[in-house]
């Protein structure tokens, strides 16, 4: 990166921070491995190309994270013909007696061609260099280079970013968890970024008789009950959004654990931010005790992205790095 680069945007990549005091928590580009998923792929002729095309693109298309796969291989057999290996579908998706069926319906293939499915292993998270992307293409599944994912995905990040409507609230999370006489002084704001406005806030409230009411969980069950009393006035049984939390913010003063984690991930947030990591129990940091980084497995159906405070201006109350959040 340029020096201008760096002023311009106030992007420091090689920390991953913004305003040297917001740490992106993403993946170690040494340490990233490829996250495997079993793919159901197809062997075809080439002339069924345009055929298999459009029948993933009527079937498949809203498979967006497929972008940075090929979806065709091409294969050159003993006797040195080439064929195809078209990707189709992860197998958790589908049984492959129904997805031959489909395909058998879709291609003007002859009725004694014999389709068969065969498994290939597709990682589904993006390589950070070239050099990754080539080893992993021939390693396992061709995949398409785009230029370096996190460059791109820090900017994108970066532009999303406004650093006083962070702080704001972050202050308003530490405030809540110094007033808090609770023994776990740890507090939870959930925030919706387009109305800019609170829907949630919560100290900890866990007790030797419910131990599980975390501020997180504190927080998610406020909305779920909010949202249980909007609908009962307005009469609307329909379950229009079953994500109670769609890309709302979270601002929290400690890392929180596995559960809490979960619990955002399932709710759908868009981001997490907190100040305090949880050596022990946290499970979002590449160093926390679990090293889960839940909001970006690519094994799970949604992804966060997760900030923590790293300046010294913002000090919530003090806590054991040992305890649960
Ligand atoms: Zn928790």
């Amino acid at each position: 990166m340029t020096a201008l680069d760096t002023a311009t945007y106030h992007i420091n990549y090689q920390k991953y921070t913004f305003y040297d005091e917001y740490k992106r928590i993403q993946p170690n580009i040494k340490t990233t491995q490829p996250q495997l998923t079993k793919f159901w792929s197809v062997s075809l002729d080439p002339k069924y190309t345009s055929e298999i095309l459009r029948f993933i693109k009527q079937k498949f298309s809203a498979d967006d994270y497929l972008k940075q796969i090929k979806r065709i291989k091409k294969v050159m057999d003993d006797s040195k013909h080439f064929h195809l290996e078209i990707l189709i579908c992860p197998v958790q998706h589908m049984e492959s007696h129904v997805l031959i069926d489909m395909l058998k319906k879709w291609l003007t293939t002859p009725s004694d061609f014999e389709l068969t499915l065969t498994t290939a292993s597709v990682p589904l998270n993006k390589p950070y260099s070239k050099e990754l992307c080539m080893s992993w293409s021939q390693l396992y599944w061709p995949l398409v280079w785009k230029g370096n994912p996190m460059v791109q995905e820090i900017r994108e990040s970066y532009k999303n970013f406004k650093r006083g409507t962070v702080e704001r609230y972050l202050k308003e999370a530490c405030n809540l968890s110094n007033s808090s006489i609770a023994s776990y002084p740890i507090a939870t704001i959930i925030v919706d970024p387009i109305k800019d406005q609170v829907m949630a806030s919560s100290v900890d409230k866990r007790s030797g008789e419910d131990p599980m009411i975390h501020s997180v969980m504190s927080c998610i069950n406020q909305i779920a009950d909010n949202e249980r009393r909007r609908r009962k006035k307005l009469g609307d049984h329909k379950e229009t959004n079953n994500y109670l939390c769609l890309n709302y913010d979270v601002y929290t003063t400690h890392e929180p654990c596995t559960m809490c984690a979960m619990a955002l991930l399932h709710s759908r947030i868009g981001r997490l931010f907190f100040i305090k990591p949880s050596s022990v129990t946290g499970a979002i940091g590449e160093n926390s005790g679990c090293k889960y980084m839940i909001h970006l497995s690519c094994t799970l159906n949604w992804k966060y992205e997760a900030f923590q405070y790293v300046g010294d201006r913002l000090q919530p109350s003090k806590l054991d790095s040992s305890l649960s959040v």
